[in-house]
């Protein structure tokens, strides 16, 4: 059992807001800094204080709750190196592969342009957490806006190495749309059709979808999925490359 509570909610239109916390240290971190307000009724609802902020990258909506929460909180925040010009208030800096702790926990930073190209990843390593941001969603990965298809892949690649048993938390609720996609690409495997099933369920009830577990992404993710032959066939692209495969994938889903 994980010493941690985590605590899931949407704001915005569809952004995950996450705050993870330690009962007995009291140490609470909020994940991005979506919507300040509803961060800080979260933090009231369960009796917390804010003491850390973990920035995935520089979009406005992960970081537009920092000013008002650090002020309010005097929080520690904590964000890439690579994007620190444009994110307001970082206290501390971090690079790929460098760990820092929270709790007693080691957090290993993995750098995963693409998205953004100073984009970074948190891995709860001990706890088996991984706050991935707009790298991953549940079925989906992130819009290629800054990097290439290629960079983008091999930070994909970096997350389908950690253990299979990893709790992944993402930027958005993005599943329904990103099954549909799925499911058109590979309309006959049955995993995906029952995960189809499963998220348009959840969504009629307005639940979340999220978290994920990597064990479940390796067979529906087809971000992940880029040497199955099954999938390759159906893009025609029997002899492509892995990076091919991914790239044809992301460039149909932009147009879906
Ligand atoms: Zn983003």
């Amino acid at each position: 059992m994980s010493k941690f509570n985590i605590n899931q909610f949407i704001c915005r239109s569809d952004n995950y807001g996450v705050i993870i916390s330690d009962k007995n240290t009291g140490l609470t971190a909020s994940i991005d800094a979506p919507d300040a307000e509803m961060i800080d009724q979260e933090l009231k609802k369960n009796d917390l204080k804010l003491t850390h902020i973990f920035i995935t990258h520089k979009h406005l909506d992960h970081i537009e709750g920092i000013d008002y929460l650090k002020d309010k909180y005097g929080c520690i925040v904590i964000g890439p190196e690579k994007e620190k010009e444009e994110i307001p208030l970082l206290d501390i800096t971090v690079i790929d592969e460098e760990y820092i702790d929270f709790s007693g926990s080691p957090i290993k930073i993995i750098e995963t342009p693409g998205h953004t190209l100073g984009h970074i990843i948190y891995h709860f390593e001990q706890d088996n957490l991984l706050f991935a941001g707009d790298t991953l969603f549940l079925m989906g990965c992130g819009r290629v806006f800054e990097g290439t298809h290629e960079q983008m892949y091999k930070s994909l690649e970096k997350i389908k190495k950690l253990p299979p048993n990893t709790t992944i938390y993402c930027g958005h609720e993005y599943s329904i749309a990103n099954a549909k996609f799925v499911a058109s690409i590979l309309p006959d495997n049955s995993n995906i059709k029952k995960r189809l099933d499963e998220i348009k369920s959840l969504r009629d009830q307005n639940k979340q979808t999220l978290p994920t577990l990597l064990d479940d992404e390796l067979i529906t993710n087809p971000f992940l999925m880029s040497d199955n032959s099954v999938l390759k066939r159906k893009l025609d692209m029997n002899n492509a490359k892995e990076e091919e495969i991914f790239s044809e994938l992301r460039t149909r889903k932009d147009n879906f």
